[in-house]
């Protein structure tokens, strides 16, 4: 057991790896730091890249290892929690099949690590100190997938390897577009950020008339959620309606979620989320629409509050439990 408080969360992403000092009583993080994950370069690459992080972070805010309680880290896909290894990395290029990331990590930097699922991460920095505080909550954070997570009964549910949690997957339709998962109907197939984009593309293929044509100067590589949501915002019906059909998707999918768990406050998080009410209007109204089995005007949809930060606030506090717990 102990009584440290700081502790070094790092969130590693497909462009980025993050990290930070996070002191896990209040919140506050220090020492942030930013560098490429360049993950072509093989997974050992990459762990020593996260290693030279940690040791700058210490250096910066003179702290010898002895004082640091730990690190946490949130991987971008499945992860063997008890073994400490990867089982599948979907945005990262390169080997990421069963890698011993705890171990190794722990060995190059003296301290103990835990791992976690970045989405899980993030649902723990929310409900801990962001838009889910105090309540049982369904974090779901929209962009190039869906991840999720959930706090049942005042604890982050993962289940026995940290699968757990995986809302992007919950399928909505069965005879659906096929999804990276394996199955058929995901709701990350119908409203992740690139499936956004393509709704505008295609309206725009099709020759429709729509600002998102305008927008996009005619070059369809330009067309993102952001610039779909512009066009929205200035009253372009088509735009409206591919936000109205992701956030009705969406909303579907949290109406199971409901039925499952009873979560009081569903948080939205992830860059697709920056829409605000354009997507946020229409996941209230498709869990009106939907949800007959519990009072649904009890069930609040928020927008997550902690940004870029929850990931590695999420993480260190992972690491605080998950290391005194074992
Ligand atoms: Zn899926």
């Amino acid at each position: 057991m102990t009584d440290k408080t700081r502790y070094i969360g790092i969130d590693l992403g497909g462009t980025n790896i993050k990290a930070a000092l996070v002191n896990t009583e209040t919140g506050e993080i220090a020492a942030v730091h930013s560098v490429p994950t360049n993950s072509r370069e093989g997974h050992d690459a990459v762990i020593a890249s996260m290693a030279k992080v940690v040791d700058r972070i210490a250096t910066e805010s003179g702290l010898t290892v002895a004082e640091i309680g730990g690190i946490g880290v949130g991987l971008p896909g499945s992860i063997d929690i008890g073994k400490g290894t990867t089982v599948f990395l979907t945005n990262l290029p390169g080997h990421w099949i069963d890698v011993p990331v705890r171990d190794l990590l722990s060995k190059w930097t003296g301290l103990p690590v835990a791992l976690i699922n970045d989405a899980r991460a993030m649902t723990l920095g929310e409900w801990r100190f962001g838009a889910g505080r105090g309540v049982d909550i369904a974090c779901l954070t929209l962009g190039t997938g869906i991840g999720g997570g959930l706090v049942v009964n005042g604890r982050l549910h993962l289940g026995p390897t940290g699968s757990a949690g995986e809302l992007g997957h919950i399928s909505v339709d069965i005879n659906g577009p096929q999804c990276g998962c394996g199955n058929r109907g995901c709701i990350e197939s119908f409203a992740s950020g690139p499936a956004i984009s393509a709704m505008g593309m295609k309206a725009v293929v099709q020759g429709q008339e729509t600002k998102i044509a305008t927008l996009a100067g005619g070059d369809l590589n330009r067309i993102t959620p952001e610039l779909i949501s512009e066009a929205a915002l200035a009253g372009d019906r088509i735009a409206c309606e591919i936000y109205e059909f992701a956030g009705e998707v969406i909303g579907a999918g949290i109406n199971n979620i409901i039925l499952t768990v009873s979560p009081r406050r569903i948080v939205i998080g992830g860059g697709v989320a920056a829409a605000g009410d354009l997507i946020l209007d229409p996941i209230r109204r498709s869990i009106l629409k939907r949800c007959f089995l519990r009072e649904a005007a009890e069930i609040e949809v928020v927008p997550a509050r902690l940004g870029n930060t929850a990931g590695l606030i999420g993480a260190a506090l992972w690491a605080r439990n998950h290391l005194n717990e074992a």
